[in-house]
């Protein structure tokens, strides 16, 4: 491990992803990752399917990164678009609460506004009160369409909402968001995309132009065109670029740590002293070979 940095990926949807992900971040020194609670590519038409999913995400999801040496957390949260269905809504609100407790949810999220409906500003207050009750971190997703006015419109109601904007990170910035966001006091997160929206050139450019203060990088990656390593490949742009180690370090992996580790749910001794890889182990009957050879790391404490 000598002098390998280490990475979070606070934002990236693994349920989408393969085991060959999971090998390829973990050797470009992913350590650990936050799968924020979305929708499916499709939306879901019952509240058991929201149900089976949170308990995938708490559950299987988080062992099957373990396979592979990688610390697995996760947000919880009605998505802004599923926010539109209000009659399926109203019965995720209320099935929130068995999951925001579990042992690897560290923030309620992704929640925020996709068209800025009133339905959509309806749940994503509601979650907030929520959040303000418990005490919690909130990952807000910013819309794509009319991005810097749903950017805007989220920190106001936020705030109006009496949540400290510490404890709120924004996701999906670019260069028209970010001032405003770092201006009053929340957390800007970055989603890189291979393509659109924020490539990892501009990730530089953000970054020594606006320092590395509440600044948090992510991949986003899902079931489309992503890249689960873009949070790795931007971390060694970064260092190219002359940016400095302890820059590169804060914007991809410290920050998301101070910030989601807010709870005391996610640990840096949670990596540090892993237990090591064990594939022989069974999450209810079922494993991730098929067939293979386990592998289980040596120095294994038993
Ligand atoms: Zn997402």
């Amino acid at each position: 491990m000598e002098d390998k940095m280490m990475i979070i990926d606070p934002h990236v949807h693994m349920t989408s992803r393969t085991t060959d992900d999971y090998e390829a971040m973990a050797a470009a020194g992913v350590v650990a990752i936050i799968e924020p609670s979305f929708w499916l590519g499709q939306p879901r038409t019952q509240v058991g399917s929201f149900q089976d999913y949170f308990s995938s995400l708490v559950g299987w999801e988080r062992f099957r990164a373990s396979q592979f040496g990688i610390q697995h957390y996760c947000t919880i949260g009605l998505n802004s678009k599923e926010a539109n269905n209000e009659a399926l809504a109203e019965e995720v609100i209320e099935l929130l609460p068995l999951y925001i407790h579990k042992e690897n949810v560290v923030a309620i999220g992704e929640i925020g506004y996709d068209d800025q409906t009133p339905a959509e500003d309806k749940y994503f207050r509601m979650q907030l009160d929520m959040a303000k009750e418990l005490d919690m971190v909130v990952q807000v997703h910013t819309p794509h369409r009319d991005k810097k006015a749903g950017t805007l419109k989220s920190m106001e109601v936020c705030l109006e909402h009496g949540l400290d904007p510490s404890k709120v990170v924004i996701d999906h910035n670019n260069e028209e968001t970010v001032r405003d966001v770092l201006d009053r006091g929340f957390i800007a997160a970055f989603t890189i995309y291979p393509k659109t929206k924020m490539g990892n050139e501009r990730m530089v450019e953000v970054v020594k132009k606006f320092g590395s203060d509440n600044i948090i990088v992510d991949s986003s990656a899902d079931w489309g065109v992503s890249d689960p390593l873009s949070v790795p490949k931007t971390a060694s742009l970064m260092l190219k670029r002359g940016i400095s180690k302890e820059n590169v370090n804060k914007t991809c992996y410290q920050n998301a740590l101070d910030i989601f580790g807010y709870n005391g749910k996610m640990k840096e001794e949670h990596w540090l002293n892993p237990k090591g890889i064990n594939q022989a182990q069974f999450f209810n009957d079922n494993s991730v070979l098929r067939g293979q050879e386990p592998r289980v790391d040596a120095d294994e404490i038993k």
